[in-house]
C-alpha cells in the first residue's frame, strides 16, 4: 500500500489536483501475529520500567542486566506481537483491521446513527460524491479545480469552507504567539518507547493522532500514550484517502476508531486529522456530526518521505524543513499565532529526528503545546470527567481552576499533567513508569463504568443524539 500511495501521489501531479502533502502509509509492523499474552497495562508498564532502568543504567555505564534492560527499547522486542485480552474480547465488534471500515451488519447502534447523518449529508451536499481511489489516485476525477467548490484540501489546500455550508474552518494554526502546536501522526508505533520516554523526561505533551488499526495491533502502546498525558486524537481506521470513500465508509473509518479508543483507553477523542490532509466538505460534515474537529497543519516536515526512494527526501532535507519553521520564529512570523507542523511517530527516523530537533524548537519558541491545550480546550474528549490543563496552566504562567475539576480522589502529576477521575481512580501523566502502571490500568477499566452518562453533540446537524445504556459503548 505504501508504494501504491506514493505512486498515486506522483499521479496526482498530472491529474489536475495539486501534488498532495501529507503523511505516508503505515507499513511498520502493522500485523499483530498473536504471540505471548499480556493481560494488563500493569504488566506492560513493568516491562517499560525495566527497559527504562536498563537504558539509564547503560547511560551511566554501570553493570546491568542487558537482556532485560534492552527489552522495552529494542524495536525488535517492542514490536513482537502480543495478545491483549480486552481487545481479543472486542474484536468481533470491529471491522477488519487495515481494511476500509464499513458498518458491521450486527451493529445496529452504528446503523441508526449513520442513517441520521447520512440523510443530512444527502440533503446538504447532494453534489459531492467520492473522489478517486482510496490510495489517492485522482486521475480522471471530474472536478472544477479552479473554483474548488467542495473546499477539497487536496486541490488547493482549502481549509475554510464557504459560510453557507455551516462548517467550521479546519484548525491549521494555534492561536498563541511563538507557540508550536506539537503533535505526531500514525501511532501508536510499537517501538515508540524511547521517544515517549524522551517526551516524559522533558515533561512534554503532544497531540497523538492514532490510527485505529494501530490501536488494535498495539493497544498497550496506545495506553501508554494516554497514561503519559498526551492528547489522543483520531487518524482514521485504515489510513486511506477519506474523500474516496462512500458516506458509510467515511463514517465507519471515524466511528470505529473513536469507539476503539474508548474501549481500550476509556476516552472518546474530539479531534481528528485526515490522512494526507485529504478532506472535503462531505467528509468534514460527517466528522463534525461525530463531534470531531479537523486538524491539519501549516508546515510539513516531510519526515514521512525520508527513506522512500520515490520521494527522494533525505534526512538532511527533513532537518532543513524543521529549521525553516524554527527560523520563522525569529523573523516575526509568529507574533500572534503559531505553526502546526506535520510530524510522525511512523519510523525510527521520524522519532529520532523529533528528539534531535526538540532543543532547537524549545529555544526558538516560547511554548510547545498539544493542539487542544493551545485552544484552551480542557476537555479534548467526550468524557467531561477527564480534564487537561488550559494553556496558561500548561505553560506555568498561572494556575487555573479549569484543570482541577476532578473529584477529590483524583491526582494530577504536575502542572502539565492529565487529571482523570473515574470513580476513585486517577491517571497520572508523569513520573515513573511504575506510577503509570497503576494509574493507566485503572483509567482504562473504570472509565468504562463511568461512561453511561453523556451524549454526542451532533455538530452541524444541529441536533444532539442522546445515548442511553444501549449505546454506551459509543462514548
Ligand atoms: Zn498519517
Amino acid at each position: 500500500m505504501l508504494a501504491q500511495a506514493f505512486l498515486s501521489a506522483l499521479l496526482l501531479v498530472g491529474s489536475g489536483a495539486h501534488a498532495h502533502k501529507g503523511c505516508g502509509g503505515q507499513e511498520v509492523m502493522r500485523r499483530n501475529p498473536g504471540g505471548r499474552n499480556i493481560d494488563s497495562y500493569a504488566e506492560y508498564a513493568s516491562e517499560l520500567k525495566r527497559g527504562r532502568e536498563g537504558r539509564l543504567d547503560r547511560r551511566q555505564a554501570t553493570p546491568t542486566d542487558e537482556a532485560s534492560g534492552a527489552e522495552s527499547t529494542d524495536p525488535s522486542f517492542e514490536c513482537t506481537g502480543y495478545s491483549y485480552a480486552p481487545w481479543a474480547a472486542l474484536k468481533a465488534n470491529y471491522p477488519t483491521i487495515w481494511e476500509t471500515a464499513t458498518i458491521l451488519s450486527t451493529d445496529t447502534d452504528a446503523q441508526t446513527l449513520f442513517a441520521t447523518i447520512n440523510s443530512s449529508v444527502a440533503a446538504k451536499f447532494p453534489n459531492i460524491g467520492p473522489k478517486g481511489t482510496n490510495s489517492g489516485d485522482f486521475t480522471g476525477v471530474t472536478y472544477d479545480y479552479g473554483t474548488d467548490p467542495d473546499c477539497w484540501w487536496t486541490d488547493h489546500e482549502c481549509t475554510t469552507p464557504a459560510a453557507d455550508t455551516g462548517l467550521a474552518a479546519d484548525i491549521t494554526t494555534v492561536p498563541e504567539a511563538l507557540t508550536w502546536g506539537y503533535g505526531f501522526d500514525d501511532g501508536p508505533n510499537c517501538s515508540h518507547n524511547a521517544f515517549y520516554d524522551f517526551l516524559q523526561d522533558n515533561g512534554q505533551k503532544a497531540t497523538m493522532f492514532y490510527i485505529g488499526s494501530n490501536v488494535a495491533d498495539w493497544p498497550l502502546q496506545a495506553l501508554r500514550g494516554y497514561a503519559d498525558g498526551h492528547q489522543i486524537a483520531v487518524h482514521t481506521w485504515s489510513h486511506r484517502y477519506m474523500t474516496s470513500f462512500t458516506n458509510e465508509e467515511v463514517f465507519a473509518e471515524l466511528y470505529y476508531t473513536r469507539k476503539l479508543i474508548k474501549d481500550i483507553l476509556g476516552v472518546t477523542p474530539k479531534y481528528w486529522r485526515p490522512p494526507y490532509g485529504d478532506v472535503d466538505n462531505r467528509v468534514r460534515f460527517i466528522a463534525a456530526a461525530l463531534n470531531l474537529t479537523n486538524v491539519v497543519w501549516t508546515d510539513d516536515s516531510e519526515d514521512w518521505k525520508e527513506g522512500v526512494p520515490a520521494d527522494n527526501v533525505t534526512a538532511a532535507d527533513v532537518t532543513a524543513n524543521y529549521q525553516a519553521v524554527i527560523d520563522k520564529a525569529g523573523n516575526g512570523t509568529y507574533t500572534s499565532s503559531g505553526p502546526v507542523v506535520l510530524t510522525h511517530e511512523l519510523t525510527n527516523f521520524t522519532m529520532s529526528e523529533a528528539i534531535s530537533q526538540y532543543a532547537a524548537i524549545k529555544a526558538a519558541f516560547k511554548y510547545m503545546v498539544p493542539i487542544a491545550t493551545a485552544y484552551n480546550d480542557t476537555n479534548p474528549y467526550e468524557e467531561t470527567n477527564v480534564t487537561y490543563p488550559d494553556f496558561l496552566t500548561y505553560t506555568n504562567q498561572s494556575s487555573s481552576s479549569s484543570s482541577s475539576s476532578s473529584s477529590s480522589s483524583s491526582a494530577s502529576a504536575g502542572s502539565a499533567g492529565l487529571t482523570a477521575s473515574s470513580g476513585g481512580s486517577s491517571a497520572a501523566a508523569s513520573g515513573s513508569a511504575a506510577a503509570t502502571t497503576t494509574s493507566g490500568a485503572s483509567a482504562s477499566t473504570t472509565s468504562k463504568a463511568a461512561s453511561s452518562a453523556g451524549r454526542i453533540e451532533a455538530g452541524v446537524l444541529g441536533v444532539a443524539v442522546g445515548l442511553g445504556g444501549a449505546v454506551a459503548m459509543l462514548l
